[in-house]
């Protein structure tokens, strides 16, 4: 990473900007340039130009447009590579423009960019509605959906691109256009999937469904040396199971709980995160069984409103930690594959201040049988299972320690995934894996397209990076 810049390359900067610019050194510079992996703290962007609406997006990419300058764009600052706020860097940040309107007749909800997935559940709730999106209440709309957002509702909705209707985007040289299925439609393909790479989002608008406002959810946690077999049940069970049901599965140590016999706190644990949105009268049927797949030393289910259920995870997922985050598709949940994620997992650097999370997700039902492969850039095909492993810890010291146990597991994990996967859950794995990322070669070939189309000059560069065909 390029350390603080102490010279102020953008002294030109436009006067009618009319939002609050951040440089090195002004007061709010630090907690403007704040995001997620407290990594990116490491070193500072040149400029954070806080934009309050779409005129001043215009204003911003104009600028940078005519001198040729790369920005990022930052939206909820959740991604784990921090690159919403790169050392050296011009940032578009979106994180003042927060609207958000729900109409419940049609169930469409429009949403700027700023707005975070905690207010977006709250908004639509209002309404007995859910947009289907992430389970950590911090993470911004903008980026998870430009990725594809995945969460609890994915089996019963889709993916979050599945119910996006439009975006309004600000092209890279300053001009407004629409995306939707009508207008500039192959730009909408892109943005459902394709990442911050086509120009900067201004707006989104979402089909919303009914749900809630209670449902059934919690977490099913067995000690670790039933995780192997618990696993090995995990695919036949879900093949029968309804829709209504999300599943998401941690191995992980322990947290020192109250609810949590303390001879566990630490320990290696199997955690069985359900979330059912059928009527809760039925829930029972559902989760029982999956309790039943082990001797669980707590069960923490409960009829709760849909808001406290999508927050649960906000626990562990304390903001400005350092982190990495590996992750891609499983075909299938083999003996194999279960064997390689615990001995990972053991193998795990411990230190009080740091945790490791391998997160297994549960796929089928809506987002693997409804969309076609083709129809939006996000990519699905073949997946049963997506796996995530998750560190984070709080001394720079750790960083090598961490990094290096990341990229071990993903070596040991790749020959048992797929080659396409879901970009946002993980740090960029190089260019071989960013051609296969989206699944088919034509898929790539179509993103490379729209990319070359409207963002020839890569000025869009700091992100999982689709470089346009002339920049080779
Ligand atoms: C703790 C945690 C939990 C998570 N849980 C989930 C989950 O449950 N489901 C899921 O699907 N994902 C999840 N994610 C991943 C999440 O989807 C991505 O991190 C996503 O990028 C977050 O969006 P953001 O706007 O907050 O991020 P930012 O860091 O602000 O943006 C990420 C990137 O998106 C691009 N971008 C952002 N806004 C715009 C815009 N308006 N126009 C153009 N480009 C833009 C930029 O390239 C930027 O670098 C989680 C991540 C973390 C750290």
């Amino acid at each position: 990473m390029s350390t603080t810049p102490t010279s102020n390359p953008h002294l030109d900067f436009p006067a009618d900007f009319r939002g609050a610019v951040f440089r090195p050194g002004d007061d709010g510079y630090d907690e403007a340039r704040a995001v997620y992996n407290g990594r990116a703290a490491d070193s500072g962007p040149a400029l954070i130009a806080r934009c309050t609406d779409e005129e001043d997006v215009v204003t911003v990419l104009r600028y940078a447009s005519a001198g040729d300058i790369p920005v990022a764009v930052r939206g909820g600052g959740h991604m784990s590579d921090g690159l919403a706020m790169p050392g050296g860097a011009l940032v578009v940040d979106l994180s003042g423009m927060r609207a958000l309107s729900v109409d419940p007749e049609t169930r469409v909800v429009r949403a700027q960019p700023g707005v975070l997935l905690g207010e977006l559940d709250a908004a639509t709730q209002q309404h007995g509605l859910v947009v289907p999106a992430g389970t950590v209440s911090t993470t911004g709309v903008a980026g998870l959906t430009l990725g594809g957002g995945i969460g609890h509702l994915m089996r019963r909705f889709g993916a979050t691109v599945d119910n996006l209707l439009a975006c309004e985007m600000v092209t890279v040289d300053g001009r407004r256009v629409r995306a939707d299925e009508k207008e500039n439609p192959e730009l909408f393909w892109a943005l459902r999937g394709g990442g911050g790479n086509f120009g900067v989002v201004t707006a989104f608008e979402f089909q919303a469904h009914r749900v809630g406002p209670d449902v059934v959810s919690g977490q099913i946690i067995f000690p670790g040396d039933q995780a192997a077999s618990i696993l090995a049940k995990i695919p036949g069970h879900m093949a029968d199971a309804p829709r209504e049901l999300g599943l998401l599965i941690a191995i992980t140590d322990a947290p020192p709980l109250p609810a949590l016999p303390k001879e566990a706190h630490g320990r290696p644990v199997l955690v069985l995160v359900p979330v059912y949105t059928g009527d809760p009268e039925t829930a029972d049927k559902v989760i029982e069984p999956l309790a039943a797949l082990g001797h669980s030393v707590a069960n923490l289910v409960a009829r709760t409103p849909w808001v406290q259920a999508n927050s649960m995870l906000d626990a562990i997922a304390p903001y400005g930690v350092r982190m990495t985050l590996r992750g891609g598709y499983l075909p299938a949940l083999t003996d194999d594959v279960i064997d390689v994620l615990l001995e990972r997992a053991a193998a795990a650097p411990r230190h009080p201040d740091a945790s490791t999370t391998f997160n297994v997700w549960c796929l089928g039902g809506a987002i693997s049988e409804d969309v076609d492969e083709d129809a939006v850039a996000f990519s699905r095909e073949g997946a049963a299972f997506l796996w995530e492993a998750v560190t984070m810890w709080q001394a720079p010291e750790h960083d090598a320690r961490y990094d290096e146990w990341a990229e071990a597991t993903l070596a040991a994990v790749r020959p048992h995934a797929l080659a396409n996967g879901y970009t946002n859950l993980t740090d960029d794995q190089g260019e071989e894996w960013r051609r296969g990322v989206h699944g088919s070669p034509e898929k790539f070939r179509r993103l490379t397209e729209v990319k070359t189309a409207w963002d020839p000059r890569n000025l869009l560069r700091h992100n999982k990076n689709i470089t346009p065909a002339d920049a080779g």
